[in-house]
């Protein structure tokens, strides 16, 4: 859309917010933080997955909180729309405004701020737009750091809370949502409130793992451990399903726990190539074992990769190898198919951003990313395997695929998000990346493929960061929670003026 234009129709958006709430002007701090310059209208047009394009009236800068309770009150009012925009890095335009619909994209990156670390609390406040991996650098500088993480830390505080935040600690910590004291958040009526589980605990648990749909969060207390210096990171391989999960499993139970790991994690190797293992990227030359032979002994082609970690200190360097090699004795993977490394807990935390910077620089970063996350109950997952893994993938899956397990009781269940009901699932996650236009198209198509197997097949599984386009949809996706979830927006977010991209509830100006 041509800037003069975008210009008209937000002056109409303001005039008529004027003349609605009788203000003379909107006050002109907030009409400078709004910027209809093109090339930001165009970057909060796009996310990461690159398949949708959004076009908001203008992007907002806030300089505060209560920068963003005016805006959403003057969108309660007015009639626009509002949608924060955290690091842009949802796959189906979760974070943008749809064309044709009038709305604002707040930019919650463009201030920035770690508070101050309370060590006594073990606690720390931050901007609900700061990036996890500044969270994480202020942290350390107290010894600290938070518990609970994504594999990839340049994602906001926000962006991640609104819908979980998972890796592999979650079997142990559970979701980063778990792992929230307390947030400030602007609901859709512009109230700026504070929620715990003790105060406006309903609007807490609502926004946690709530897609951005009940109000903006602006600042949330996370809590922090004592943090490690080093971190062992194993990796063993198996050709054998049953033994990778059954291990996996044990791993992640109270019997395992004993073991005392701090990450758990797997995924499925079909084949190599940077494309498809851009995380994998310490299989080296000098590994005792070549994967590609392996892989042609493996049953149905597929190989799978459990691999953890045991953070540790200095101190402690002398035993962790015997640790190792005991928990090594009682799993059931190839035999001599371990890969090892030692590294510090900074450089294990942020390791996707290595890969990251080799993909951007051969081009392969800004590309389509049709993605499929799901939450498989742990009774199907040998079904899931035959049919998906063994079935549907054949060998070209263009990109990892990750698999691991998670203990349902650390995702506190009045939470807005939607796991299986069995006490243990896995994250599936098919993160892919479409280098032209047919490979979109295959990759769009075995996505539906995987679905409507899980549909007939009656797996159960529920998409993570979810995407669907009818309302219909979304309440199969929430089932028995959609009466609560449809409640809270009411509540919240009466007039639907929050995260329009999610495509859960029409937005009517
Ligand atoms: P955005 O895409 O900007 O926003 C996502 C949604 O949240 C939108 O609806 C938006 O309106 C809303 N939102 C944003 N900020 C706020 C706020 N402050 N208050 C309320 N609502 C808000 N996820 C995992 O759990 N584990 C992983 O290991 C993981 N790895 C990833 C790796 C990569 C390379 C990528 C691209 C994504 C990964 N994700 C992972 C998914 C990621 O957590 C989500 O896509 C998340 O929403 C991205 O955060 P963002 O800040 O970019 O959010």
């Amino acid at each position: 859309m041509k800037m003069a234009v975008r210009l008209v129709l937000l002056t109409f958006a303001i005039c008529r917010l004027i003349v609605t709430v009788g203000f003379t002007v909107l006050p002109t701090e907030l009409q400078s933080q709004l910027s209809v310059d093109n090339s930001e209208v165009e970057a909060a047009s796009v996310d990461f997955g690159m398949l949708d394009k959004g076009e908001p009236l203008a992007v907002m800068h806030p300089g505060s909180a209560d920068d963003i309770a005016q805006l959403v009150r003057a969108a309660y009012e007015g009639g626009f729309s509002v949608s924060a925009r955290g690091h842009g890095h949802s796959i189906n335009g979760q974070g943008l405004i749809k064309r044709g619909t009038k709305g604002v994209v707040i930019d919650m990156g463009s201030k920035k701020g770690v508070g101050s670390v309370c060590e006594k609390g073990m606690y720390v406040d931050v901007w609900g737009g700061e990036l996890w991996i500044n969270v994480l650098k202020a942290t350390l500088q107290y010894g600290l750091a938070p518990m609970s993480w994504t594999d990839y830390l340049y994602l906001s505080v926000g962006g991640t809370l609104s819908n979980a935040g998972i890796s592999g600690q979650a079997f142990h910590h559970g979701p980063q949502i778990s792992n929230v004291h307390q947030l400030d958040v602007v609901t859709g009526k512009g109230e700026v409130l504070t929620c715990s589980e003790e105060s406006n605990s309903e609007l807490f648990h609502a926004v946690l793992g709530g897609l951005g749909q009940f109000g903006i969060i602006t600042r949330a207390r996370i809590a922090l451990e004592p943090a490690p210096q080093r971190v062992r990171w194993i990796r063993v391989l198996y050709s054998n399903f049953a033994k990778f999960t059954k291990d996996q499993e044990y791993l992640i139970s109270v019997e395992g726990n004993k073991e005392r790991l701090d990450y758990i994690e797997g995924f499925v190797i079909v084949d190599e190539g940077l494309i498809n293992n851009w995380r994998s990227s310490f299989f080296s030359p000098s590994n005792p074992v070549k994967i590609s032979s392996l892989n042609k002994n493996a049953d149905g082609g597929v190989l799978y990769c459990l691999e953890f970690t045991k953070n540790y200190h200095q101190h402690q360097a002398d035993s962790i190898d015997q640790e190792i090699e005991a928990l090594l004795i009682k799993l059931d993977f190839i035999p001599a198919s371990v890969f090892t490394t030692d590294l510090p807990y900074v450089d294990f935390l942020d390791r996707v951003h290595k890969a990251e910077l080799k993909l951007r620089s051969k081009g392969l970063w800004e590309v389509p990313h049709p993605w499929l996350n799901l939450f498989v109950p742990k009774s199907r997952i040998v079904d899931f395997d035959k049919g998906v893994f063994k079935g549907i993938l054949g060998n070209k899956t263009s990109g990892p695929i990750l698999i691991y397990p998670m203990n349902k009781d650390k995702w506190d269940q009045r939470n807005s998000v939607v796991t299986p009901e069995e006490d243990v699932f896995y994250l599936v996650a098919f993160l892919r990346s479409a280098l032209d236009d047919e490979a979109l198209e295959y990759l769009s198509d075995q996505n539906r493929r995987i679905l409507a197997f899980c549909n007939d097949a009656e797996i159960n599984a529920k998409q993570y960061l979810p995407h669907y386009t009818t309302q219909q949809e979304w309440m199969d996706h929430f089932g028995d929670r959609w009466d609560q979830f449809y409640s809270r927006k009411m509540q919240f977010d009466p007039r639907r003026i929050l995260a329009t991209g999610q495509r859960i509830f029409e937005f009517h100006p």
